[in-house]
Parts: C-alpha cells; sequence; structure tokens
C-alpha cells in the first residue's frame, strides 16, 4: 500500500488539523486549512511530502444554531474507512508510565494534474489501549491541558515513530505550529553523538543535525496564545527518559512552551506574513523569523466560472498562478462580471436553501465568515446600526455571514448571540443572515459569491489571514482593516480598500469603516457600469491572486526552508 511512496525521499508536514476534504471534519479553520493547501500544492508542484495529522474521529464539531442565537454542537463523527486505508503497523509511546499503542491510517490525496500524496492519520482506538488513552486522537481540540499534551505526544513522538517504522525516509521535518514540536525531541533521541566524542558534562544530543532537519512556522503573534504545558505534567506524562535539563534549556524554564522548543530546534523559522515575522522577531529576540506570506490553492479555490475563464483566457495559471497577473489586460470585462454572477447565483441559492431567505442578485453582498472568536471582530460592523440603516437606505446591501466559535470561547458563543440579535434588529431594512456549519465548502461559496469580502481583525492578532486570498481568486475585493496579509495585499482603490489605518480600529475609525463603506465602496458598486468596478476585481485577481496562492508559499519553503 506505501510502496509508492516509500522510495523517494520526502519532506513530513506535521499538522494537529488539516483540511483534506469537505467530508473529513479534522480540521477547525484557517490552519488546517493552510496545512491542507500546503498539501494541495506540493502535490501539484511534484514536492514528495508526507502529512502527518491525528485522526479525530469525532472532528472539531458539528454546528447548529437555535432561534436565539445560541451555538449548539454536535460530534462530527466520520467513518476513516470511508476515504482511507488502515495500516498494519503500530508503534507505541510512553505516556504517564502507560504503554499507548498508535496505528494510523493512509489518506492519499489525489491533486487535479494526477499527483499522489501521502497522507497519515495517527489514531489510538485500539483495543491494546486503555479506554481513556482510546480517545486520545478522537477530538479535536478537545479536552483539557491534559488531553492536549498527550495528543501533542501522539502526534509529535508518535508520528516520528510511525514515519520510520513504516520505512519512510524523510528529508526534513516542518512542523505547523507548535502543536507538533515534540518530535523534536524525538528526533534528538534519535541522533546523539557517540559517548566516546563527548566531554564530561556535554549533551549527548546532536542538537545541529537536528534544527538542520527541522522547520518550523509559527502562527501565533501573541506570547498567551503558545501552548504551554506546565512542567510537573510534563513529569507526570512524558517518558521520563528525557533528561529534564536540557529540556527546559529548550523548552523554557518555568513551564514547557511549545513555541521555544520548535523555536530552538528548527534551523528555519517562519512567520506567515511580513508584519506578523516582525512581530515574532520582537516577540523572540535572538531569533531569526523569516517571512514567506501563506497563500491559499489555486484549483481549490476559484469557482467554477473562473478556473474555466482562466482557463481560456491563461492557460497554465493553475500551475503557474502568476500569469493571473495579466487577468487585468486578457479578460473581458463582461465575461469577468458574467463568472461572478454565477457565484453570486450560487451563494444566492445556498443561503436560501441553508435559512429559507431569498437574497437579491442585484444588490451587494458583504461576506465575513471566520472563525468566531474575540479579536476578529465580527461585531464591529453593527456598532451603529442606525448608521448602517441609514447607509442601506441609499444604497442597499445585505450581509452573510458564518463561523464557528470554539465550545470553550465563551466570547465567541456569545458573538453568534449578538450577531443574531443584531440580524433581528435590522430585519426590514438591511438582510443579514448567519449560515450555520461553516466549513471548507461553505467557504468555497461564500468568498467567491459575495461582492465585498470584510474582515476587521484587532491588529496584530491576525497573523495572516487567507480568507480574504480565496476571495481575490474570484475577483472579489476585500474591505479591510490593516493587519496580516492586507497589509502586503492592500492597494487602495484597485484590490480593495483599508479601513482605518494601520494601528486598529479604535471607535473613531469605526466612522471611517462606515463612511468608506458609504462614500467610496457602494458608490462604485452601483455605478459599476463604467467599468470602474471591474477594474477592481481585475485588480484583485491581477495583483492578489497572482501572488498570495499556496505555489508561491511551496515553492518558498522548498527552496529556502526544506532544501538545507
Ligand atoms: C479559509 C478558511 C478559514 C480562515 O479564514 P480567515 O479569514 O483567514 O480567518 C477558516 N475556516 C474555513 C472553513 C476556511 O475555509
Amino acid at each position: 500500500m506505501l510502496e509508492e511512496f516509500i522510495h523517494e525521499s520526502r519532506v513530513a508536514y506535521f499538522s494537529m488539523e488539516i483540511a483534506l476534504r469537505n467530508e473529513i471534519p479534522t480540521y477547525a479553520g484557517g490552519l488546517g486549512v493552510l496545512a491542507g493547501d500546503t498539501l494541495r500544492s506540493s502535490t501539484d508542484l511534484g514536492l514528495a511530502m508526507v502529512a502527518v495529522s491525528l485522526i479525530s474521529r469525532a472532528g472539531f464539531f458539528r454546528q447548529e444554531i437555535d432561534g436565539n442565537g445560541h451555538q449548539l454542537e454536535y460530534e462530527a463523527n466520520w467513518e476513516p474507512q470511508r476515504w482511507t486505508q488502515a495500516l498494519d503497523a503500530k508503534i507505541a509511546v510512553t505516556i504517564e508510565g502507560r504503554t499507548v499503542w498508535i496505528c494510523a491510517w493512509l489518506y492519499v490525496h489525489e491533486g487535479y494534474m494526477g499527483g499522489r500524496q501521502p497522507v497519515l492519520l495517527l489514531d489510538t482506538d485500539l483495543a491494546e489501549n486503555d479506554a481513556d488513552d482510546r480517545k486520545i486522537t478522537h477530538y479535536l481540540y478537545g479536552g483539557d491541558n491534559i488531553y492536549r499534551l498527550k495528543q501533542e505526544i501522539v502526534l509529535g513522538m508518535g508520528g516520528a515513530r510511525l514515519l520510520q517504522a513504516l520505512g519512510f525516509t524523510i528529508r526534513h521535518y516542518h512542523m505547523n505550529e507548535g502543536h507538533s514540536a515534540l518530535l523534536g525531541l524525538e528526533l534528538m533521541r534519535r541522533y546523539t553523538y557517540a559517548p566516546d566524542d563527548l566531554r564530561p558534562g556535554e549533551s549527548p544530543y546532536d542538537l545541529p543535525r537536528v534544527r538542520d532537519m527541522c522547520s518550523f512556522t509559527t502562527h501565533t503573534p501573541i506570547e498567551a496564545g503558545h501552548d504551554r504545558f506546565p512542567y510537573d505534567l510534563v513529569y507526570r506524562l512524558l517518558d521520563s527518559s528525557f533528561d529534564i535539563a536540557t529540556l527546559k534549556r529548550l523548552a523554557g524554564e518555568e513551564s514547557l512552551n511549545m513555541t521555544r522548543l520548535a523555536l530552538n530546534l528548527s534551523e528555519y523559522v517562519n512567520g506567515v506574513a511580513k508584519k506578523h515575522a516582525e512581530v515574532s522577531n520582537a516577540m523572540f529576540p535572538g531569533y531569526r523569523v523569516h517571512a514567506i506570506t501563506n497563500g491559499v490553492h489555486p484549483f481549490t479555490w476559484a469557482s467554477a466560472g473562473f478556473r474555466q475563464l482562466y482557463d481560456q483566457y491563461l492557460p497554465g495559471w493553475c500551475h503557474e498562478p502568476q500569469l493571473l497577473i495579466r487577468a487585468d489586460c486578457c479578460i473581458p470585462d463582461e465575461a469577468i462580471w458574467q463568472a461572478h454572477q454565477l457565484a453570486k447565483k450560487t451563494l444566492i441559492d445556498k443561503v436560501a436553501e441553508l435559512t429559507g431567505v431569498t437574497l437579491q442578485a442585484d444588490i451587494p453582498i458583504l461576506g465575513f465568515a471566520r472563525r468566531m472568536t474575540a479579536y476578529k471582530r465580527p461585531d464591529l460592523m453593527f456598532s451603529d446600526l442606525g448608521r448602517l440603516q441609514a447607509i442601506a437606505r441609499n444604497q442597499p446591501f445585505q450581509i452573510v455571514l458564518a463561523g464557528k466559535a470554539h465550545p470553550h470561547d465563551e466570547m465567541g458563543r456569545q458573538l453568534i448571540e449578538q450577531l443574531h440579535a443584531h440580524a433581528r434588529a435590522l430585519a426590514g431594512s438591511i438582510t443579514v443572515v448567519y449560515l450555520p456549519d461553516y466549513d471548507m465548502a461553505l467557504a468555497q461559496i461564500l468568498t467567491a459569491g459575495s461582492d465585498v469580502w470584510l474582515n476587521t481583525p484587532l491588529p496584530p492578532m491576525e497573523a495572516s489571514g487567507t480568507s480574504g486570498m480565496k476571495a481575490a481568486f474570484n475577483g472579489v475585493p476585500s474591505f479591510s482593516v490593516l493587519d496580516g496579509w492586507w497589509i502586503e495585499g492592500c492597494i487602495e482603490g484597485l484590490t480593495g480598500w483599508a479601513i482605518g489605518d494601520a494601528t486598529g480600529m479604535s471607535n473613531g475609525d469605526m466612522h471611517a469603516f462606515y463612511d468608506k463603506l458609504d462614500d467610496v465602496v457602494l458608490p462604485l458598486y452601483y455605478a459599476r457600469r463604467d467599468g470602474r468596478w471591474i477594474k477592481l476585481m481585475k485588480g484583485a485577481i491581477s495583483k492578489n491572486a497572482s501572488y498570495f496562492n499556496s505555489h508561491r508559499m511551496m515553492r518558498r519553503y522548498g527552496t529556502e526552508a526544506y532544501s538545507r
């Protein structure tokens, strides 16, 4: 089963979550979608990779929302045997002194160009394990700190051991976020100096060798966001054979900080946008954090109509998305508009199916969908309902929202309730719908079918953001706060618009949002027959989709990170 994959050396890509396809709910949001796009682009580019993640049998969760805007959570159980094949190898790790067996399921990603790439989904649900241990790989981001550390032991150490047991030759390891940093400990155990070569008191671990083999991408722009485990917990759970003095030197004295561990064990460290690399460099002085700005997978995120259009006017775009730079002069305005109308109709149909509400095709749709959490500030545009209504009176618009809150994120859940309350308050003047159970399929429909893509994060919290890039592939301009990728992507009036200045929005800047919506965005939409709106759509494609794609991102990882 694995023969076709083990003859060639590969990059092992470790990620706690990965969006392989819509039917497999092993992802929670942008991080997992990025992991999926990483795999998809490396497949198309012929960059041999093996992705390692958890089986997450109960998924993240399936979201329903009741009449009051309460989020209801259900297990998103899926059947691994339907999409993957069980591998008959298993390995063990020690957790809390017990032996925990780990097996894996093989998912084979098939690229649109015929490439095939293996993904190992780790699973502890084996009869030989304790009842509790069988659940370690069950819930994505579920449970407490103890559960999380167990998962990270399975992912990092278990994943590295299983790759070896299965006969993979790994030329480089890439940690997507700090969750998998324990894999570095496994490599340290593997690569030690011969005792004869050691001077007394010297560490036996061949750290330079481990560092050369590892790259790390950090995604978290604030100190509090990093996974951290108290050492008493670490002592209790982790295999005691590991030298704790070395561990503290690498992972922090007070607690085990997964980001610090990954930083110390990786020669190449990357932030996910230029600003995020700067923020990370300031947060971790003494390390060099590079910037390979994120991108999205061209074939996955261009809607059917735009794929067809690009195939016709810019053949080869899907493998070399740089070709989209010519979209502004090579594609007729009318064809762009038609492709967008098609995507908009798909969205309108979906909204009708999910909510019973019929949106109007000739009124602009403002789209906002992503994980619902405080720093994303989804409620910001509703700060002044009166103003919003006044604007809509002369220049009507419709709003489509979607997103899940982490079940433990009380603020996020409250935001969903507040958004529903705003929608009720605006009924009759502005149509606002909230689509339940945001996932990849819904993201494809929403980012393509909206007329304007909104984002209002609190800087510098949006490390990159990727949904606006998906919108760009469909000619949808962004109207966003200058943070993450948008600092690089925004050319005012050509690819979209900035909200406020780079310092983030104070309440004063909130008025800037309303003013620009009223004075610039909506008038341009309603005057589109003079071609200026289409120019903007083409600007999003030619200036942004041509660059903010995961092919460019992976070509850079391939040459700058993996090839050392
Ligand atoms: C792209 C995507 C995200 C990330 O959206 P951001 O705006 O970058 O936060 C989250 N969830 C899903 C399902 C996505 O497809």
